[in-house]
Order: C-alpha cells, then structure tokens, then sequence
C-alpha cells in the first residue's frame, strides 16, 4: 500500500472517521493519526516515515526531518506550519475534510500558533478506562492539550500527566510513534491504570468556566470556525475598553485590574499582538458574556464584574518563555547568594519554581553542574566543621575525666557525649584523639 507510485492517489489511507465531530469531546488531530495506524496495523513512526515524510514538502514536520518529531508532536494539534502541512496530506490521504476540526487549524487569527497548547500527553484515565470496559477504540480528546484545561470535562478528576507505573512517572509526547492510544511511551504499561484524583477544591469554579468557552470553541462546525476567525481581535479588545470607559467611566488602567493583566499586556494588544485564550475568557467573564458572543460581537457591556483573585491564583502561567526568564532570575539570585552551595539540585529546583531537580539539570545544564559542586563541597566543609567540633569535646571530655581520676575509657567518652557506639567514624576519631592527647594508644579494656 505504502509503494511510491501510488501515493498521490485519493484515498491512499482508509477513510477513518473522526470521534466525537460536533462535540466538546471532538477527538485531536494526533490522536487521530494513532487510531489510523492501527487501523492499518503499522506504527505510527511508519506511517509517518513511509508515506507523511516523503510527501510533505515543507519538509520538517514540527521542526524537523524524521528524527525527534514525537517529542514535539505537541504542535501538531496547533495551527503552525507542521499542523496545516500535515493536515493537508492526511485529508488527501483519507479523503475527509473534516480532518481540519481536530486542531486549531481553523482558529489561526484567534488563537497563537498552537502556544495554547501542552508540550506533553494529558488524559483523563476515566475515559480511557471507560472506552476500554466498552470495548470501544480507545480516543483522546482536543480539549485535554489546551494548556488550561486541568480537569476531564465529563468525570470532573484532574488530567495525568505522568505515567502511573511508579518506577516509570515519565511525562510522555503527545504523539508516540512506537505504542498505541493508551500505552506509556517509555515502560508500555497502561495509561488507564492511574488512580483518578478527584479532589478538585478551589480549581473546580474556575476550570468549569474554562472548559465551558473552551469547549464552545470545538463543537463550531467548519463555517462557524471560519466565520470566527474572521475577527480581529486586537481591535475587538479595544473597542470593549472604549465602551467600558463610555459606559461606566472606568479607564484602561482600572479595568486592567478588573480582568486581572498588566497594562503592559494591553500595549501588546494595541500593537496587534493576538491576546491568549486564557485572557479573552477572563475580559468575557468581566463583561458579563462569553467567547462565543465577544467574537461574533453579540456584546452590549451592560454590566461588569471583576474576574474573582481566586480564580486568577488558580491559573497557571501561560506564557513558557516569561516563566523560563522568572526562574532564570531566580536562579541568578541563588547562585549570587551567600546561601549558594548550601542547598542540593533538588532543593535549589523546587525554591525558583521547577517541580524536581532533573527538570532544572533538563533546562539549565551548566548551571546544575556548578550547583551539585558546590553543594558538594559545601556539604563536606560542614562534615570537617563537625569533625573539628567534635573532636575539641572528646578532647575536653578526656581531660575532664582524668581530672576526676577517672580512666577515659572509649565507653565512658563516647556515653559522656551521648554519641551512638555503632558509628565507626566516632570510635576512630575517639582512638586518634586519645592518641594525640596522650600519646599512647588506646586501652583494649572497654568498660
Ligand atoms: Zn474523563
Ligand atoms: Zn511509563
């Protein structure tokens, strides 16, 4: 099937249709791809290098030929070049047009370039286990790659992120080209077998509203997405601020505040950056609507309200290059405090704000070099420092107890100091100790 020749023919792949079209739950673009190599019975990594790379020109899916695309198969569910590339040969391929709803694909004045999206896999294990016990062809969901979404829209537990097998915990691409849906890309055990966590507390408000816009968003047929992406939203933007200040005497500063950015993410807006998603849900919320009436200009700004602080602290930070340069600086501060050596990879990781030290060494090599070396030597300067201490008082307790008459026994020294016997170290440093004090070697009677 997967000769040269024949790759330009309609059709070349089975005509597989998408899940869950017209839905929130509509199915993402990768997996997609997944369930089309089973249905062929190939690995995705063989659909991928012997029929998606030959013919698709632009040359470097999500960066680049072959080699490494899994890891950054993220973007394939975006609306940069890998996706519209692939987007196009996959509908050639199939024959189905509708392929173009399973990413961002149609949203491209909307929403930038796929950023909204999760560089790793998330999935709700509910779901999967659900397709499973059903015997149903096991999906993922668009909706679970939006960078905000936490939660699974129908079972209301968190989205995992890392493998559930305890000696793996890996994160995963979006896209594997060696396992199927619902296998670890790394230790090949099943992804359903998590334990859903359940306990939402304070993100449940927020994350509902999220997921509703959201999700308003996927279930948009292909016209209805055009039409949206129509907008401009930098100008829409403003004209709300206009109409906020006509309506309510409320400047640009003060409604900043209201919605919860910075003023400087307004000059942004001025200069036609497009806003994230995560904002135009807030501006909506303030203004009494929603993303669907605010794009297609349905809004009368009757009413504000401010965007709640608790849900502001329940948001992630969107943007990974403002956070990367955040915990740079922090990384600057420690490594020029007095403190520095004082703290381990781990440690030093979780105070600028990664989650473990291998993160930190992932990100910042050189510096985690200079980190464990000098945690190292911190460390050993603290153990020569509790050496010296100690020895100064076996030596004190030494003299004390000859003074009373008493024979300074290994037992009697190292009871006065209430050390454990069991420790080699103290035994020795007491036998060197004794040796220097009376220049003689210890006594063999151990009372
Ligand atoms: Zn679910
Ligand atoms: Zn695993």
């Amino acid at each position: 099937m997967f000769k040269d020749d024949n790759i330009n023919e309609r059709n070349v792949l089975y005509n597989l249709e998408p899940i869950g079209v017209g839905t929130d739950q509509i199915e993402s673009l990768t997996s997609y791809i997944a369930r089309l190599s089973k249905e062929h019975n190939i690995k995705v990594s063989k659909l991928f290098n012997n029929l998606i790379f030959p013919v698709f020109k632009e040359g470097n899916i999500t960066g680049a030929t072959g080699k490494g695309w899994s890891k950054r198969s993220s973007s394939i569910n975006g609306n940069g070049k890998s996706n519209n590339g692939l987007t196009k040969v996959l509908i050639l391929f199939t024959g189905r047009k509708d392929l173009e709803l399973l990413s961002l694909n149609l949203f491209s004045n909307l929403i930038n370039n796929g950023k909204e999206l999760k560089l790793k896999k998330a999935w709700c294990p509910s779901c999967l286990r659900q397709h499973e016990r059903n015997m149903e062809p096991i999906y993922e969901r668009l909706i679970w790659n939006f960078e905000h979404v936490e939660i699974c829209p129908i079972h209301h537990c968190f989205l995992e992120t890392k493998c559930p097998n305890s000696n793996c915990r890996r994160e995963l691409p979006v896209l594997s080209g060696e396992v199927p849906l619902g296998i670890c890309h790394w230790c090949k055990c099943k992804l359903s077998t998590a334990i859903p966590r359940g306990r939402l507390g304070r993100k449940r408000q927020v994350q509902t509203l999220i997921i509703k816009e959201i999700g308003s968003l996927l279930v948009l047929n292909r016209e209805q997405r055009k039409n949206l992406n129509q907008v401009q939203t930098a100008a829409l933007i403003q004209d709300i601020f206009v109409k906020v200040k006509i309506n309510f005497g409320i400047n640009d500063g003060l409604f900043t505040n209201y919605v919860g950015v910075s003023s400087n993410t307004v000059c942004g807006w001025k200069k036609g950056q497009v806003p994230a998603l995560i904002t135009l849900i807030k501006l909506s919320y303030c203004i009494n609507s929603n993303l669907i009436d605010l794009f297609f200009k349905k809004i009368s700004i009757d009413n504000i309200r401010r965007f709640p602080f608790y849900f502001l602290t329940q948001i992630r930070p969107r943007n990974r290059r403002l956070v990367r340069k955040h915990i740079k600086m922090n990384l600057a501060k420690i490594m020029n405090s007095p403190y520095f050596g004082k703290f381990s990879l781990e440690e030093t990781a979780k105070k600028i704000g990664y989650k473990n030290g291998a993160t930190l060494k992932d990100q910042f090599p050189l510096e985690s070099k200079k980190i464990i070396s000098a945690h190292k030597e911190f460390k050993r300067k603290k153990f020569e420092n509790k050496i010296e201490v100690l020895k100064h008082r076996m030596k004190e307790s030494i003299i004390e107890l000859l003074a009373s008459g008493i024979e300074p026994t290994r037992y009697r020294v190292i009871q006065k100091l209430s050390l454990s016997f069991f420790r080699e170290e103290y035994n020795d440093l007491y036998d060197k100790v004794y040796k220097e004090l009376l220049n003689k070697d210890t006594p063999n009677n151990e009372q």
